[in-house]
């Protein structure tokens, strides 16, 4: 008998340890929060030894450790999966091991039981939390036949469980982060804060390739150089902060008006620019025709509702009269100054 057991013992630590270890291999994996949890709620769920039935579930907590989600699933009951689709903590069992993050055992539906429907089968449950010291990450439910008592060697493996889920929990969620910001910080580095357009470096990375394109396919390119009139006027009369909703008015304007494909730019100050990726100087004269009756009709307004007029000067050149990038900015750059010079409010073709 006793050599029995040590087999059984022996058994039951080897299946543990595969089991800890599949949860493992699987947190590396390059996954998803909620299909990694799947993946290893089925291996829980396949551990032999444990009296569980073959069902239950995974909740993530809230940050404001109020709610509980349900993010992964192994065949529960549909009205289950309605009705538990968001438990609030201290609610039924799996809300009450989120509130005082320690297992609930149920031998049945008890009182505790809060959520439950008519022709709910009988059965017991471990409902086991997920920590990170004094938070709850999340919590695993189990189903267990009716009358099962809290078994010590099973509590003991299912709190092994919880602390790797909570290592995997926390490290997909910083690598989530972790993404994101990466994310937002590839955004601000190619665009400016007050108008949202791209800034001036994004501009030239983008004017540089769409000039080898244009080059390589023979297509023609246009980029337009706008700047705002009399700008120091406006602040001057106004205010900076007047000048800045100018701005931003403009850069709204601009934004509706450009094709998805074409790059629109605040290059500085109140100096603006668009490429136009296969479009010649007709097409670049007809948005900027747009651009200034757009303008015209769309005034800047004050919190209390003031408008504010702006227009703006335009300078247009196109590739297939410059020899480089260099050459057509040069040429765009004096189209605009022309367009100063000849009473601004206006568009000239280099
Ligand atoms: P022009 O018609 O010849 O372009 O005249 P202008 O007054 O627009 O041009 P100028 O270059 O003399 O003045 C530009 C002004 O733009 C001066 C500067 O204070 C203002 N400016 C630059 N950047 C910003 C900004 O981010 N916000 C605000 N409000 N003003 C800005
Ligand atoms: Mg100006
Ligand atoms: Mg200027």
């Amino acid at each position: 008998m006793a050599v029995l057991d040590i087999d059984a013992d022996l058994m039951r630590a080897l299946e543990n340890e595969r089991a800890l270890n599949a949860i493992l291999r699987t947190a590396v994996r390059d996954l998803d929060l909620e299909t990694l949890l799947h993946r290893c709620l089925d291996i829980l769920l396949s551990v032999s030894w444990l009296s569980i039935l073959p069902r239950g579930g995974i909740f993530l907590a809230d940050d404001a450790q109020q709610e509980l989600r349900l993010v992964a699933q192994r065949d529960l009951a549909p009205p289950i999966l309605r009705l538990c689709a968001r438990v609030p903590f201290g609610h039924c069992l799996c809300g009450r091991a989120a509130q005082e993050r320690t297992i609930q055992h149920a031998t049945c539906v008890d009182h505790r039981h809060e959520i439950r429907y008519p022709g709910i089968a009988p059965h017991g449950h471990y409902n086991v939390p997920i920590r990170d010291g004094e938070r709850v990450l999340g919590v695993i439910v189990l189903y267990l036949p009716e009358g099962h008592p809290p078994h010590p060697a099973e509590l003991a493996f299912l709190e092994s469980v919880a602390d790797i889920l909570s290592l995997v929990i926390r490290h997909r969620q910083t690598v989530e982060r972790l993404e994101e910001v990466c994310a937002e910080l590839a955004v601000a580095a190619c665009t400016d804060p007050l108008t949202g357009l791209f800034n001036r470096r994004h501009f030239f990375e983008r004017l540089e390739e769409a000039w080898a394109e244009a080059e390589r396919h023979d297509r023609s390119l246009a980029v337009v150089l706008f700047d705002l009139d009399h700008f120091k006027r406006i602040n001057d009369t106004w205010g900076h902060a007047a000048g800045d909703r100018v701005l931003e008015t403009l850069a709204a304007v601009v934004r509706a008006e450009s094709r998805r494909y074409d790059v629109a730019a605040r290059l500085g100050g109140e100096e603006f620019a668009l490429l136009l990726r296969d479009g010649g100087e007709a097409a670049a004269v007809a948005v900027c025709r747009r651009l200034k009756q757009r303008f015209a009709a769309t005034p800047a307004r004050l919190d209390d509702g003031t408008p504010i007029r702006f227009t703006a000067s335009f300078g247009v050149a196109c590739r297939r009269r410059a020899r480089d990038v260099h050459d057509l900015l040069q040429r765009c750059d004096h189209a605009l100054y022309r367009a100063k010079a000849l009473g601004r409010n206006r568009i000239e073709i280099a």
